[in-house]
């Protein structure tokens, strides 16, 4: 889903030596232009190459990209070099990996047990076939890839428009309940898709979100070990990941986009790859949700259910 940003600058292509077009931004959360230079990574598409910056705004602490790849850019990558963004195995690779959610749709459930829900970004449809097995939901998804519209619609027997939540033909106040999962990082403007998001919910609508956690990615892919790795200083994947949250920048973008907190948890990892590797995914979920209920320090993935309130 892309969404351009007013407050961004443009530079243009340098046409001696091709380069993928970047913008400046500030905070989207609290609109600030001052913040500190992190990581730089250098991203090749062919031929064409980008120098994107990983920044944290002094002023909120949200961890952001700037320069980052325009809108337009990011739809090249996608288009071209799809095998290499974690977009592809969201949508693909994991699409029967819907039992990821059942602890997220069972919480819905209790809050809001019927009604409309509507999974922005849905992928390969993996929340919406969990969420037809679990509840009595009339379920919609909106998803821009082409591929993963057509994909979610047959896997989950629902509705699905091939389109951005701005394209969308919901209308406002109407929906009871709204997924993002795994998308609000990818936006260039996620607070403007939150602020529509309130707006296409109804007065108690829930808004359910899933962000990795910049905490735990800081940990695993970036440093020497990453170096080490993959000759980067960090596997951040900027060129699709504009925003890196932790759970306080997360929720404070939620607080200013209208949502009040319901709850916080540790996301459900994605199991991937060979028995061994998933069970060791299993056990660093177990530890990390031990950490979290006993130290209150969250380093997993965040899930948070929030409901709409008045601003
Ligand atoms: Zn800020």
């Amino acid at each position: 889903m892309l969404v351009s940003n007013r407050a961004a600058t443009r530079r243009p292509l340098d046409s001696r030596s091709p380069q993928l077009d970047t913008e400046q931004c500030n905070c989207s959360s609290c609109g600030s232009e001052e913040s500190r230079r992190l990581f730089t990574e250098v991203y090749h598409l062919g031929k064409a190459r980008a120098e994107l910056g990983i920044v944290k705004c002094r002023q909120c602490g949200l961890v952001y990209v700037s320069p980052r790849l325009t809108p337009q850019s990011v739809e090249k990558v996608y288009q071209l070099d799809t095998a290499t963004t974690i977009s592809d195995e969201y949508c693909w690779s994991g699409c029967m990996d819907g039992h990821r959610f059942h602890h997220l749709l069972h919480k819905l459930k209790r809050l809001q047990p019927s009604g409309r829900l509507v999974d922005v970004g849905c992928g390969g449809g993996q929340l919406l076939a969990e969420a037809r097995r679990t509840g009595s939901w009339e379920l919609f998804g909106v998803e821009p890839s082409p591929m993963a519209a057509k994909l979610a619609a047959k896997h989950a027997n629902c509705t699905v428009w091939e389109s951005t939540l701005h394209e969308s033909p919901l209308e406002i106040d109407s929906v009871d309940i709204m997924a993002m999962i795994g998308v609000l990082e990818h936006l260039h403007d996620p607070l403007g898709t939150l602020r529509y998001a309130h707006r296409l919910l109804k007065s108690d609508g829930l808004l359910a979100v899933y962000v990795p956690n910049f905490n735990y990615l800081r940990l695993k892919d970036t440093g020497p070990v990453a170096w080490l790795r993959s000759r980067r200083w960090s596997n951040l994947h900027p060129q699709e990941h504009m925003f890196h949250f932790t759970t306080q920048s997360l929720t404070r973008l939620l607080r200013v986009a209208g949502f009040e907190l319901v709850d916080v948890d540790i996301g459900y990892p994605f199991l991937r790859g060979g028995r061994v590797k998933r069970c060791l995914k299993l056990a660093a979920y177990g530890a990390v949700r031990g950490i979290w209920k006993i130290a209150g320090v969250h380093c997993g993935g965040i899930e948070c259910i929030t409901r709409r309130c008045e601003i």
